[in-house]
């Protein structure tokens, strides 16, 4: 039985509600008035039902698709302006007990070289990171309880927390690990992390078991009620994505709603962050064999249906994704990116040779962070290094109220300039230098309060002048 507010995952993502959205959006997605009707509960911003959000993403009238992507792109620019959060991936071990079948890291890969970084190598890749001017991350490992037990992200989050070269610093550490117990999303917490990222991979529970044969992740009620333990472990920010490709997109897509109903239901604050990849070649892994592969168009879709029916959720999109692709999603939706990212374990400190590769999936964005900041802001993006929400407490519904009493402009705006003036001074190339200050002298006339507006242009010289971690 259908339960959004219920504790167990087969009543919140119940599959006969699932399947019942889906038929009941294929029925209507050539009914103007019904479709006219949702165009227009979504234009007061306050976000869509799975029901509603399901019919936008079947209608095929190519006009009312027309608004459904021209109005994602006004919430987007309504609630996150021209802002881009800038982050970057960074492998601790590659060691896994799963099974998951598009994954190189299962078990039973026997050929890829499995690799788990020290402390002493952790420091070097943050050290290659924050030199290349990162200061938000997200740790990936495999799950396994006796090479990577939750003793060693903590350790591995105490270390890239500690270490400051030059002007460098990581200020959040995002965490994408398997799920665990409450404990030890306490332990998470407490060790500060940013948000807790888990892809739920598919909703659908038989497929889920199939593609999840072996191993501990096999579970998939244990799986899917991962976001309830992190809540109650008091995690307040975290990230659901589903890997798309493995299931039909429409069950996906309602279902990751339905996700996100349960959270605010039960706790009062919906997804930090949602996250959209899809399956990439990687070293034993042909995503030709997932027959459930969608193409741009349906991805642009997805995104921009997602912006309308969550507009307070952030959207991630990685380098998995081509420079094309995320263009095209920066418009309807996304807006957090990584950039110069290497998905194999120690990939940042020098490149892995030929035949002993680690990497998790071939990246299709193979640019530098420079070359990616660069084109954000020739686009009119702000590329920006923010991180000041969580290190001041406003996580969970805090941010969530941050967003709603419409004081970004003078809040995410400014710490965004101040961030990019702190990149630009650090590690920006020449035209990147030149184009980035060109922006921030123009962006800063869109700051509404003249006092914000002041105590910036101020901090903004002090940044100059060496001084550096400036936030409101
Ligand atoms: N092992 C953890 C887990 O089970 O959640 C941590 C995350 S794993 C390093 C990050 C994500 O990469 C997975 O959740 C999966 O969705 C994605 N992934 C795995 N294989 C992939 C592939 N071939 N192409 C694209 N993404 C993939």
């Amino acid at each position: 039985m259908y339960n959004p507010k219920s504790l167990k995952a087969e009543e919140f993502i119940s599959n006969d509600e699932v399947l019942e959205s889906v038929e009941y959006a294929e029925k209507n997605k050539n009914n103007v008035e019904l479709i006219d009707n949702i165009l227009e509960k979504a234009r007061e911003r306050k976000g869509l039902s799975h029901r509603e959000a399901a019919v936008l993403l079947s209608c095929e009238i190519e006009e009312k698709n027309n608004e459904i992507y021209a109005l994602a792109e006004q919430i987007k620019k309504d609630f996150y302006g021209n802002r881009i959060v800038m982050f970057a991936p960074l492998y601790l071990s590659n060691y896994c007990v799963n099974g998951c079948v598009y994954c190189p890291y299962h078990l039973k890969n026997k050929h890829i070289p499995r690799k788990k970084l020290t402390q002493e190598e952790i420091k070097k890749e943050v050290i290659a990171l924050q030199d290349m001017g990162h200061k938000r991350l997200a740790i990936e490992a495999g799950e396994d309880p006796v090479n990577n037990p939750i003793e060693y992200i903590l350790e591995s989050i105490k270390t890239i927390y500690s270490i400051k070269h030059k002007n460098g610093a990581i200020r959040r550490v995002n965490v994408n690990i398997a799920a665990t117990t409450v404990e030890n999303y306490r332990k998470l917490r407490d060790a500060g992390i940013g948000t807790y990222i888990l892809f739920q991979e598919t909703y659908h529970k038989e497929t889920y078991e199939k593609l999840h044969p072996t191993g501990p992740k096999h579970d998939y009620a244990y799986h899917t009620e991962a976001m309830d333990r992190a809540m109650q472990g008091g995690i307040d920010d975290v990230g659901l994505g589903v890997l798309f490709g493995l299931e039909m997109y429409k069950y996906e897509f309602s279902a990751i709603l339905m996700h996100a109903e349960h959270l605010e239901a039960v706790y009062g604050v919906g997804p930090h962050t949602i996250s959209v990849p899809r399956i990439k070649r990687a070293d034993d892994i042909d995503p030709d064999e997932f027959e459930n592969g969608i193409s741009d168009d349906i991805f642009a879709k997805i995104v921009a249906c997602l912006r309308i029916a969550v507009p307070y959720t952030g959207m991630i999109i990685s380098t998995r994704e081509s420079q094309k692709c995320r263009e095209r999603v920066l418009h309807l939706g996304v807006s957090q990116i990584s950039g110069g990212s290497r998905t194999s374990v120690g990939g940042y400190v020098e490149p892995e040779p030929e035949d002993e590769k680690s990497e998790q999936f071939d990246v299709s964005d193979k640019r530098t962070l420079d070359e990616i900041v660069n084109w954000l802001m020739k686009m009119d993006y702000i590329p920006s290094f923010c991180t000041a929400c969580y290190r001041e407490g406003r996580t969970g519904d805090r941010f969530m109220s941050l967003c709603k009493s419409q004081q970004i402009l003078n809040c995410c705006h400014p710490n965004a300039l101040m961030t990019l003036k702190e990149y630009i001074e650090d590690y920006a190339s020449e035209d990147t230098k030149k184009v980035g200050d060109e922006l921030i002298k123009k962006e800063i006339e869109n700051i509404p309060s003249q006092k914000v507006k002041d105590i910036v242009l101020e901090r903004l010289e002090k940044i100059k002048n060496g001084e550096r971690d400036f936030r409101f």
